[in-house]
């Protein structure tokens, strides 16, 4: 568990989290943020100096997003040509969620560029007014099987999934409290907050905190226990059956969100929780067509009953426009072929370990992690921008930095993300750019160096 530093204030934003939540020991959540900048003010306010009075204070303490400006090649994947002071320079990218490839599979990008022909562009309005194309009914279709649940629910993208569902359950299941794992994303954490429910925070994967928690509320009240099975950032893995033990006990609705999961574990790639045997426990799953099935668009399944209720009742699913058709066909096409298809799951995995076990023997400090997220621990916000930079700009190596509020101030990391297209000579090239950063900015090593 992180250290988590006092705050005298605290102010929603960043992702994950995003949410003045507090920890379970009362500490401020991973979620947290304090300001201190203060509005100029004269006869009126000055807004543009506000605005960029709050972006210096980013900066100054070092986590100012910079963007890299890339160009993605299809067929070249992880390789890509970043733009930067009128030169192009080729990257490897290491921290995509595009994490199996299937962003530049030919057969999803056959499927997309014959949707496009047959289809058009855009879906041409909402779900309910002429938007819903049959490619949506029937990616709809394959969620469901995937997940071996009644019915599935399609969004624009699974931040869209989160916040409408768990708002629209939360907001209107009368009088109900939702327990939130500590590291929830913010997607997540909005969807609370919107429903201005009542909630609990437990402890990160700490199934007795969230049992102490439950049992102090009142039985009859409806409830819905709300975690991730990977966690985005560290790597780790939830209790899965544990939880929804607990939550069984307590009369609780069960929302597991598998967005970093879903594609890569399990039968057909159902995810983490259908791979330990417990797939068809959570009431609902939701998941990304963004990241392993390397599209756009999020999703829910779950039982006819409750999909009915949040097509009904959800307005971020109402009142937007449809995906477009041929982003539908493209993500049908990757959850379709991942459903028959352990190459990249594999691949995948041996790639993940293998990289693991590259950056130990170098004597890096990469963190524990029981997935295919790679962190590497630098634990301070300036190093870790700094590091990233040095590997972008001297070894045409890709790893975005992580700062606070998205972890915890003081575990700054480099979040690689090794993908089944990564070969060993790029594997090679990461661990010789890394020593050489680590070296020259004289980064803590761990135990094994
Ligand atoms: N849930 C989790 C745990 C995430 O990490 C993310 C995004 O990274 C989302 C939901 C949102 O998914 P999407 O990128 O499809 O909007």
């Amino acid at each position: 568990m992180f250290a988590r530093q006092a705050q005298e204030r605290i102010w929603p934003k960043g992702e994950p989290g995003g949410v003045p939540d507090r920890g379970a020991d009362g500490s401020p959540g991973r979620n947290c943020e304090p300001i201190s900048v203060k509005p100029t003010v004269g006869a009126f306010m000055d807004y543009d100096r506000f605005f960029a009075d709050s972006v210096d204070a980013l900066r100054a303490e070092g986590r100012y997003r910079v963007f890299a400006d890339l160009e993605r090649v299809a067929g070249q994947f992880p390789r890509a040509r970043r733009h930067v002071n009128g030169q192009v320079q080729t990257v490897d990218v290491w921290c995509s969620n595009d994490y199996l490839g299937m962003g530049q599979h030919p057969a999803v990008t056959g499927a997309m560029t014959e949707a496009i022909a047959a289809h058009g562009a855009g879906a041409g309005g909402t779900r309910n007014i002429s938007g819903t194309a049959h490619v949506h009914v029937q990616l709809e279709a394959e969620l469901a099987a995937l997940h071996s649940r009644e019915a599935a629910l399609i969004f624009t993208s699974g931040y869209i999934a989160n916040v409408t569902t768990l708002g629209t359950l939360a907001a209107r299941l009368p009088a109900a409290i939702v327990y939130s794992d500590g590291y929830n994303h913010n997607s997540l954490i909005e969807g609370m907050r919107w429903s201005r429910v009542e909630k609990r925070i437990f402890r990160h994967n700490d199934a007795a905190h969230l049992d102490a928690l439950m049992a102090a509320d009142d039985p009859a009240r409806p409830k819905i226990v709300v975690f991730e099975s990977v966690y985005s950032m560290d790597g780790d893995i939830a209790p899965i059956a544990d939880l929804c033990d607990v939550a069984d006990r307590h009369g609780a609705l069960t929302y597991l969100d598998e967005v970093h999961a879903v594609g890569m574990y399990g039968p057909g790639g159902a995810g983490v929780a259908a791979r330990d045997g417990v797939g068809h426990r959570p009431a609902v799953i939701q998941g990304t067509l963004g990241k392993a099935f390397g599209v756009v668009g999020g999703y829910i399944a779950g039982s006819a009953s409750l999909i009915d209720f949040v097509r009904s009742f959800g307005n971020a699913f109402i009142f937007t426009t449809a995906l477009p058709p041929a982003i539908a066909a493209g993500a049908l096409a990757a959850v379709r072929h991942l459903r028959n298809s352990d190459v990249e799951r594999e691949r995948h995995q041996e790639r993940a370990t293998t990289v693991k076990q590259r950056l130990a023997a170098a004597g890096l400090p990469v963190m524990n992690s029981a997935s295919h997220i790679v962190p590497v621990m630098v634990g301070d916000a300036r190093l870790c921008k700094l590091a990233s930079d040095r590997l972008l700009d001297h070894f045409g190596i890709y790893v975005q930095p992580i700062n606070y509020p998205t972890v915890a101030r003081g575990t700054e990391r480099l979040r690689i993300t090794p993908t089944p297209l990564h070969d060993d000579a790029a594997v090679d090239r990461l661990i010789a750019a890394l020593g050489s950063v680590w070296e020259d900015l004289k980064l803590g090593r761990s135990q094994a160096a």
